[in-house]
């Protein structure tokens, strides 16, 4: 995912090999040297393959905690900046709220960008959540989350379909259990604790081919944002296409106005 803002271009995460990223990327409308900083959650592959290539090629500076970096050796040969789960830091406009999650590597993190330094629970301006990779949702990222304008949330699986499914009974555990991923019941309860009247997007992420279906997805979290009384738009983000760009500032007009031209490409 791709946030732009203020001639500043975040990437989180770089899941594709270099050449299929950069071929994302210019479908988005963007160049590769476009981007400025990469901030990785946590280190399986579809999450870092094209970061260390990036800094590499195009200069990117690339963010990752030390599960991330110790897990994927090509990280430990470019320049890069550390951050720990539970730290902030600032990247262009940007500052990066960050919080560990529990998944089945270290320094897992999920993270809240508030645009211009803003403290993580000021009024809203640009406040873009992005989250995935999550057995469940710890009340601290519930907590960052409240208040986003923007939010991309994982919603892996359905429990019926991950247990009647291909996948065999030592993964289905690792999916579902408390160290895999986030399903469907376990985001829409996300979405109904965070949903505010300024949350403008709602992207769900990493559906799974085989033990989802991106209507299964959307159904769940329509239900739960129903409930809350949400206004925004919601999205299942396609995993061979791009969506967007959206545009992520806040729908309740708080803390002034917000600058044109702000968008959000989901190309990763
Ligand atoms: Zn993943
Ligand atoms: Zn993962």
């Amino acid at each position: 995912m791709v946030l732009a803002h203020a001639g500043h271009h975040l990437m989180f995460d770089a899941g594709f090999e270099l050449p299929a990223l950069v071929e994302r990327l210019r479908a988005a409308g963007l160049h590769p040297w476009d981007i400025d900083d990469v901030v990785l959650s946590h280190g399986h592959r579809d999450h870092v393959a094209g970061a260390a290539a990036g800094a590499q090629v195009y200069g990117w500076r690339v963010w990752g905690a030390l599960g991330t970096v110790w897990r994927w050796r090509a990280l430990r040969d470019i320049p890069r900046l550390p951050f720990e789960p539970g730290a902030s830091f600032a990247a262009g406009p940007w500052t990066v709220h960050t919080t560990g999650v529990p998944h089945d590597v270290d320094d897992a993190a999920a993270f809240l960008a508030v645009a211009d330094g803003a403290p993580a629970n000021a009024d809203p301006a640009l406040r873009v959540g992005y989250a995935t990779d999550l057995g469940r949702a710890p009340d601290a990222l519930v907590d960052l989350l409240r208040g986003a304008s923007a939010l991309v949330l994982e919603s892996n699986h359905d429990r019926e379909l991950l247990r009647t499914g291909p996948y065999p009974p030592d993964r289905q555990a690792r999916v579902g259990g408390e160290h895999g991923h986030l399903s469907n019941d376990r985001a829409a309860a996300v979405l109904r604790a965070v949903a505010h009247p300024g949350l403008a997007q709602v992207v769900l992420a990493h559906i799974s081919r085989h033990n989802n279906t991106p209507a299964l997805a959307l159904a769940s979290a329509r239900a739960a944002l129903d409930v809350a009384g949400y206004e925004g738009a919601l999205h299942a983000a396609p995993q061979d296409a791009l969506l967007g760009p959206l545009d992520v500032a806040p729908l309740a007009a708080v803390g002034g106005p917000i600058a044109a031209g702000n968008g959000m490409t989901c190309a990763a």
